[in-house]
């Protein structure tokens, strides 16, 4: 099959005429998470191929952060490409409403190969927000159907789960809520745990159980991304899991950003004793090819929406549930994500990691670092406002040496393709070792 992506860029007849694409974004276009009085422009990329983005100014940039943990195995993977590029010549969109078809049934089977043991079933939607909306309305309904009706979700303090309403409502992060927060569902907070605060932890959230009708706890198992790749340890959230299943409260686990490899294995929650009845997937999932999500439950969820009444069904739907090219592009990416290659990759990742930690760590211009599988972030010695000044300077410091890093205030964090070659990586840390002597 002939490989589309060599032969781009293509040049259109505005770009011809001398009209970039940095003047024609600014007609039209309105970017997320922009204040545009501020950042008026957008730098245009024009191909994408493995690690590497090609901008319209004729640079070259390494992609440290996969395009938000999501193109990990390289972008415009030929296998991958291949892949849709037949499944689009097949059968590109049907209703997923009493229709079915081959890509979503073998990525449900491989799916369940590769997610925790107690996950039976598949629900599709769109993005990671939806997976959580989903999962969310999965637990709320869960109750309900049972006759027990619960009004109540638990999420950590600073978490993120998506944009959408109910997931908007489960992030604690305030800079993206404030103008909603009168609109929220209801939403109680307990800490992320560590080892000081972890008794403190288990009695407020016990508080909270005994004071609200809970009925779901949503978190991301041992690394918050949005929060700065905030880490914690699986032992404490176990014994947060624990008391949830006691008191039959849904665990919904948002694994967005850890699945699919990040943390060193398929997803965080395999690091973690006490599974969750609900798992949240995106990002990685489709390997940056088109918009997916999936949120998978336990056969005792499922069971709950079985009845007679059509009432008691799950009403949620989305025009292009398990939109079959998507579909392929999940199953190629699973495909690659068990060959002993990519985890090969993961793996010299993790140890590469670890050994620049080991040669910066204790650098004066440097408060901490951290790591979890691939995932690696430091925090710098200095103060600074999440989408300050500074940050966008730091943010130049990288573009300016061909790299492509999204510092998060003072973290800065890489995760870049598992695919990502020794020199690239090498790359990023001289440019991380320049950062520290000058900022
Ligand atoms: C990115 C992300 C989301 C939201 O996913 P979208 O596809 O951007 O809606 C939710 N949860 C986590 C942990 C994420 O990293």
């Amino acid at each position: 099959m002939k490989k589309l992506n060599e032969e781009l860029p293509i040049i259109s007849e505005e770009m011809a005429r001398g009209s970039t694409l940095k003047e024609r974004d600014k007609k039209h276009l309105w970017h997320p998470l922009t204040q545009h009085k501020i950042h008026p422009e957008a730098l245009p990329i024009v191909k994408a191929k493995g690690a590497l983005l090609y901008g319209e100014d004729g640079k070259e940039y390494i992609d440290g952060i996969a395009s938000w943990y999501t193109a990990m195995f390289g972008h415009c993977n030929d296998f991958i490409l291949n892949k849709v590029q037949e499944q689009m010549q097949q059968l590109d969109q049907i209703v997923f409403a009493g229709f079915t078809h081959e890509p979503a049934i073998r990525l449900s089977e491989e799916l369940i190969k590769i997610l925790p043991d107690n996950q039976e079933k598949i629900f599709f939607s769109d993005n990671g927000s939806t997976a959580n909306e989903v999962g969310i309305k999965m637990a709320l309904q869960y109750h309900f159907n049972k006759g027990d009706k619960r009004n109540t979700i638990i999420a950590f303090e600073n978490g993120f789960h998506g944009d959408t309403f109910g997931a908007m409502s489960a992030s604690g992060l305030s800079v993206y809520n404030g103008p909603f927060e009168d609109f929220f569902i209801d939403v109680k907070r307990i800490s992320t745990p560590n080892s000081e605060n972890i008794d403190t932890v288990l009695e407020q959230l016990q508080g909270i159980i005994k004071s609200n009708k809970v009925a779901a706890f949503i978190y991301e198992p041992l690394v918050q991304g949005a929060n700065a790749m905030h880490m914690f340890e699986a032992e404490y959230l176990d014994q947060i899991l624990k008391i949830c299943k006691e008191n039959k409260i849904i665990t919904i686990a948002d694994e967005v950003m850890t699945g699919f490899g990040k943390t060193g294995s398929d997803f965080a929650s395999d690091h973690v004793e006490e599974k969750p009845d609900i798992i949240s997937m995106s990002k990685a999932l489709t390997a940056g090819f088109v918009p997916m999500a999936v949120t998978s439950c336990t056969q005792e969820i499922y069971n709950a929406f079985l009845d007679d009444s059509v009432g008691k069904a799950f009403f949620h739907a989305h025009t292009y549930s398990a939109n079959p090219i998507a579909c392929s592009a999940a199953l190629a990416a699973i495909k690659l994500l068990k060959t002993e290659a990519i985890q090969n990759k993961i793996q010299r990742i993790i140890e590469s990691h670890k050994n620049f930690d080991n040669k910066i760590k204790n650098h004066p211009k440097i408060k901490s670092t951290r790591q979890k599988g691939v995932i690696y972030a430091l925090d710098l010695n200095i103060e600074m406002d999440r989408y300050g000044k500074k940050r966008y300077e730091i943010f130049n410091h990288f573009m300016d040496r061909g790299i492509f890093l999204r510092p998060l205030g003072n973290t800065i964090y890489v995760l870049a393709p598992y695919i990502i070659t020794n020199d690239q990586l090498e790359k990023i840390y001289h440019a991380i070792i320049e950062l520290l002597n000058v900022v």
